[in-house]
This record gives C-alpha cells, structure tokens and sequence, in this order.
C-alpha cells in the first residue's frame, strides 16, 4: 500500500498521520494523537462560522499568512490547541490511565 507525500516537507507520511489540507487539497503531516509524538506541518482548527475542521498546510498558511477564511470579513476565527500542553509542567510519559 502506498503512503502519502508530505506537500510540504516532502517526505513520506501515513494516512493515519495525516491530513488533506482543505486549500491545495494535498497530504501533509499532521499529529491528531496526544500519545505520541510526530510531525506537524500544519494545523487544524475548528472553523466556528460553519462548525467544521478546517486543514491548512504550512505552505497555504505561509502563503495568505493566516488561514484563508471563506468568511474573509470574519477574522475571529478562534484557534484551538488539538493537543493541548501543560506549558510549565515537566514532560513525563504516562503508561498507566486512570479509569
Ligand atoms: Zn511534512
Ligand atoms: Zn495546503
């Protein structure tokens, strides 16, 4: 089965790892697990006018500087942390979950 190439780092990437970014409509690495860590080359983030996942690569978020917004007029686009990280707190990997 053949992977995917990143369109922006371009390297080899799985599906699972990725996602197609809604502009260039090409493959890029994009981690959505918090449990490992991976790639990005891009972002995701939740388009709260349509309530809908929006996918943008590096080179489309380079390109316009932010992401393109179908609603142009409407810069409030609120970007949320997939993964979100505890900024002070010292990396530690869990191997246990709590119930
Ligand atoms: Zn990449
Ligand atoms: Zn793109």
């Amino acid at each position: 089965m053949q992977g995917f190439r990143c369109v922006v780092c371009d390297e080899p990437v799985e599906e699972r790892m990725s996602a197609a970014c809604n502009w260039c409509d090409q493959r890029y690495h994009l981690n959505q697990r918090n449990d490992v860590d991976a790639k990005d080359c891009g972002q995701v983030w939740v388009d709260e006018q349509y309530m809908a996942l929006q996918f943008a690569c590096d080179n489309c978020l380079a390109d316009g500087g932010s992401p393109p917004s179908r609603a142009d007029s409407d810069r409030s686009i609120r970007r949320i942390p997939v993964r979100p990280r505890p900024a002070a707190s010292p990396r530690r990997r869990r191997y246990t979950r709590r119930p």
